[in-house]
């Protein structure tokens, strides 16, 4: 068959679903356990010799159908989808790595992320290595005889630096580390890290997959292989599998992923641009602006900059407080992708789990403000912020 659009298998997925009754939405599976017609069916479906379902921390149809999407839209043989996008990374590290084994990470990395790797992980005996994955001789330096895995998201939260997908996609092959990429900020629809050598792509699927700010949830992509081991291991044994009513909301926010994500890109360009001009603006992170260094990769590596600004305002950090205090329609909060504009204070939220001295090291200045452009008006938008400046 002639290959779909990726608007129309957002909609549709890849296995068209038959509904007894006819239902045009295929059914929520809310459903703990599965019966087995038998004994024989039973112990067949555990050994795996008959397909079918279980139990739902093992499978279920509507996880099933999340995950069939996603790993179309990701262009990759696989998908799990977890509980929470942190359960998408730590499934994908914890499932691969062992004691002894040494991970090479992005330095600038979402905040539980990086407190995963430098807390936990070498709690465990596995060694991590940040390093600034824009400067391919840092890499190569963290190289070790152990390097198992390379682990990175771009663009990198909150500062929007771009990463170049291509060159690390290419890096890891080259000397057999499994790359493994956070594709949250762009989406599939956006971004295929795929096309660039990259073995594991993973979502926090709370922001744009589902888009409406009611779900926490993850999803990792990957070979059938990687995903089996997967499945197999982290989530089954650990146990941050999807609830299915979350994975039946997210099958809905999927169906209009793709008009989201053009009116995201859309109204950030605008925000983006007035914030570069104002006068009280010290300097905006933002890759579909000319001044970004991420510029480059527009219209290769990603197809549009996304819907997260970053910017530092003129002035003293309280000078800051004050300002995420005065906007109104911009709502004070962490997380993205939702259809509200959301406004947030990275050092102090988001990556308060770095030191100063890390969060220095990796981009995130004191002063730092993150705003996830919302479905809002993008006037009304900038209408807010103006009278949060004349408050300041
Ligand atoms: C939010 C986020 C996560 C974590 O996802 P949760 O769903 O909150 O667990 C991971 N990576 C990035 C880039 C994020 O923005």
């Amino acid at each position: 068959m002639k290959k779909l659009h990726d608007q129309t298998n957002c909609i549709h997925g890849p296995n068209h679903f038959e509904d007894p009754h006819g239902a045009l939405t295929a059914p929520l599976y809310q459903s703990s356990t599965f019966k087995f017609a038998n004994a024989a069916q039973g112990a067949a479906r555990f050994a795996g010799e008959e397909a079918g379902y279980i139990y739902t921390r093992l499978g279920n149809p509507t996880t099933r159908e999340l995950e069939e999407k996603l790993a179309q839209l990701e262009e990759m043989e696989d998908a799990a989808a977890t509980a929470t996008g942190m359960g998408a990374v730590s499934a994908s590290v914890l499932s691969f790595l062992q004691q002894g084994d040494h991970l090479i990470a992005s330095s600038a990395l979402y905040g539980c992320s990086f407190a995963l790797f430098a807390h936990m992980l070498p709690k465990f005996g596995i060694e991590v290595s940040f390093v600034d994955m824009t400067d391919l001789d840092a890499v190569k330096a963290a190289l070790k005889p152990n390097s198992k895995m390379l682990f990175a998201e771009t663009p990198i939260n909150p500062n929007m630096t771009v990463l170049d997908l291509a060159m690390l996609g290419q890096f890891a092959q080259q000397h057999g580390l499994i790359s493994v990429i956070d594709n949250t900020f762009m989406t599939p629809l956006l971004q295929k890290p795929k096309h660039f050598g990259i073995d594991i792509v993973i979502h926090s699927a709370t922001k744009y997959l589902n888009g409406h700010g009611d779900v926490v949830a993850g999803v990792v992509c990957g070979s059938k292989e990687h995903i089996e081991t997967i499945k197999l291991t982290v989530l089954k044994d650990i146990g941050a599998t999807i609830s299915p009513h979350d994975a039946w909301l997210i099958n809905r926010g999927l169906k209009t992923l793709h008009i989201r994500m053009e009116r995201h890109c859309e109204s950030a360009q605008k925000v983006a641009q007035y914030l570069e001009s104002h006068s009280k603006v010290e300097r905006v992170y933002y890759p579909g602006l000319e001044s970004h260094p991420g510029h480059r990769f527009i219209g290769n590596q990603m197809k549009a900059a996304g819907g997260v600004i970053a910017f530092e305002i003129k002035g003293t950090l309280s000078d800051g407080e004050q300002f995420i205090n005065a906007t109104e329609l911009c709502t004070l909060a962490v997380s993205l992708g939702d259809p509200e504009t959301l406004i947030q204070h990275p050092a102090s939220m988001t990556h308060s789990p770095y030191t100063q001295e890390e969060r220095l090291a990796a981009g995130i200045s004191d002063g730092l403000i993150r705003i996830s452009v919302g479905l809002e008006a993008a006037e009304d938008i900038i209408e807010d912020l103006e009278k949060a400046f004349l408050c300041i």
